[in-house]
């Protein structure tokens, strides 16, 4: 990107837990060009928290992917991996407000007991039962997270509003469309909505950019903006590429991975063009 003008600063973070498939391409191709249109920078993070799940062959795949969509950044990537005190840091703030607590029940627990077949997006988290909220004091007995799982107790009955710079006004109701998240998970890994909480407060990121499957966590992750006293970011969804089903792209549709269609030869700009007239928009 040419020298920032503006005060705008975006990132691209993808997940390497796989090969990202065109539908990632043009969500990254959007998050680039708001910033290119603003004026702004571009960060690169690469979201390798989970280890157990995140391999480097798919992190290589990732940075050959950005480069032959031609996105290049204005810094040196930034890995989730190298970040725990960071998040630690997050998790002690958040304990010692009484914001969290430890809590012995399974993400399984969770689905079992809810058994939500209404939810329509299979990434969708099953409400937490409130009912399963342990007394506030057990929170005391942890020195450090692991072991058990840690959520974030959510304000019931609050809803929480943003407005978002495609969709416009957004509001999600705090025990009712979505429950008590995780913000540390008992095998020690910092959860999804805390590092992203924390990384694009501490990189001064001025709007995310991501796909509309995460707009619920932009709720939750609202409410940890509050509680950490960090200014949230805007919010910029992209709707979804979808199958003819009217399923979205997974990492399971392999025809439509970057890392082919490179592989094959094809420009991005083209495999672009030929994923919308094949697919649509959410
Ligand atoms: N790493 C997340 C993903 O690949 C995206 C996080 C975000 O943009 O906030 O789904």
């Amino acid at each position: 990107m040419s020298a920032p003008t503006s005060s705008y600063r975006g990132r691209i973070a993808p997940t390497p837990t796989g090969y990202l498939h065109m539908g990632h391409g043009r969500t990254f191709h959007l998050a680039a060009q708001r910033a290119e249109d603003a004026g702004g920078e571009l960060l690169l993070r690469i979201e390798d928290i989970d280890e157990a799940r995140c391999k480097a062959e798919y992190t290589e795949s990732v940075l050959k992917d950005l480069t032959w969509m031609g996105i290049t950044f204005d810094r040196e990537p930034v890995y989730q991996s190298q970040r725990r005190e960071t998040y630690l840091s997050a998790w002690t703030q958040l304990k010692d407000a009484g914001r969290i607590y430890p809590c012995v029940r399974s993400r399984k627990d969770v689905a079992a007991a809810t058994r939500a077949p209404h939810l329509e997006d299979e990434t969708a988290e099953p409400i937490f039962p409130v009912e399963w909220r342990p007394s506030r004091d057990a929170a005391d007995e942890y020195e450090a997270p692991g072991c058990v799982n840690w959520r974030f107790r959510v304000p019931d009955g609050e809803r929480v509003m943003f407005e978002d710079g495609r969709l416009g006004e957004c509001g999600y109701t705090a025990g009712k469309e979505f429950g008590d998240f995780l913000v540390w998970r008992r095998d020690d890994v910092p959860a999804y909505e805390l590092a992203v909480v924390v990384d694009d407060a501490e990189q001064a990121v001025s709007e995310v950019v991501r796909g509309e499957d995460l707009l619920l966590s932009t709720a939750r992750q609202l409410l940890l903006y509050r509680a950490l006293d960090l200014d949230p970011p805007a919010f910029y969804h992209c709707a979804l590429v979808c199958d003819s089903e009217g399923k979205r792209l997974a990492k399971r549709h392999a025809a439509l991975s970057m890392k082919e269609r490179r592989e094959g030869g094809q420009s991005f700009a083209d495999a672009l063009a030929e994923l919308m007239t094949r697919y649509t928009l959410s």
